[in-house]
């Protein structure tokens, strides 16, 4: 937008971008503090003043949705377009009913089955339900969330996974796959975290932070085999958990699936017999 490109207006939106990033962390932290005693307090401070503020904020400065550039609609909660979201939620629908490796989730040919891959490995979990192909439009939304760190993002991700959960998973607790330390200490937030905690507090859906990660090398120039060793040790119960039978672990994007793997064998060392997945797309 030509507005952005103005210096006046560019300082106004990067503190408007500042004051965004920092309200969510706020507002955890009052709500981890507050809520117990001052619970109408907690609420006018986290509910109604970030909303009313957001609202006059997109008023003045209207959010453009992060796939098409158009306006979003004020209050709408995440920076993507009606007109998208319908779209994805059609391509959601229509994949619902084609053929996915029993495994991985990932797409097939035939109608039954598991992929090359799967057939050739043994995880821990016994399956993962990826939402989304991870390509084209969910690809630049996990680019936004991720690498641009537009958390806002967060409940519309919520929102999507939370319909698969109470189809596939009612009634099973969301354990959360912990980051890796050095990730959260650079980035300052945890995206999976955002997610886990939306779900909890909007949808009401259980959710158990039941696993904790220590540091561990970094994973992108790693093959197959030499992830999974490299993820052996480095996730462990936190402590004073009791595991659910049937916990279904939540990520954001399936690659190699050693992560979700040893995060699995952690779960059924405990007392876990069946550890599901559930993450926004596979790579
Ligand atoms: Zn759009
Ligand atoms: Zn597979």
């Amino acid at each position: 937008m030509l507005w952005q490109d103005l210096p006046r207006c560019r300082r106004l939106w990067a503190a408007v971008r500042a004051e965004r990033a920092r309200a969510p962390e706020r507002q955890r932290l009052l709500c981890k503090r507050q809520c117990a005693c001052r619970r109408y307090v907690c609420m006018v401070k986290n509910a109604v003043v970030p909303r009313l503020a957001r609202i006059a904020i997109s008023l003045v400065l209207p959010e453009s949705c992060v796939l098409c550039g158009a306006a979003v609609e004020p209050d709408c909660g995440w920076p993507v377009c009606g007109s998208c979201v319908a779209m994805l939620e059609a391509e959601l629908a229509e994949d619902a009913g084609r053929p996915r490796c029993e495994i991985c989730g990932k797409p097939l040919i035939s109608r039954h089955g598991r992929c090359t891959r799967c057939r050739a490995a043994t995880y821990d979990f016994d399956s993962v339900y990826p939402l989304f192909r991870y390509a084209d439009d969910v690809r630049a939304l996990v680019l936004a969330y991720k690498g641009a760190g537009r958390r806002s993002l967060s409940g519309f991700f919520a929102r999507q996974l939370a319909s698969v959960v109470s189809t596939r998973f009612a009634g099973r607790v969301l354990v959360p796959v912990p980051p890796r330390p050095g990730k959260l200490r650079r980035r300052g937030w945890d995206q999976v975290e955002a997610i886990a905690s939306i779900l909890q507090r909007e949808y009401g859906i259980p959710v158990l932070r039941a696993l904790v990660r220590s540091v561990a090398a970094e994973q992108k120039a790693l093959n197959l085999e030499e992830r999974a060793a490299n993820m052996r040790g480095t996730i462990r119960l936190a402590r004073g958990i009791e595991v659910p039978a049937n916990p279904v672990l939540l990520d954001d994007i399936l690659t190699t699936g050693a992560t979700l793997s040893a995060c699995a064998a952690c779960l059924k060392s405990a007392r876990a017999v069946r550890v599901d997945a559930l993450t926004i797309a596979a790579d």
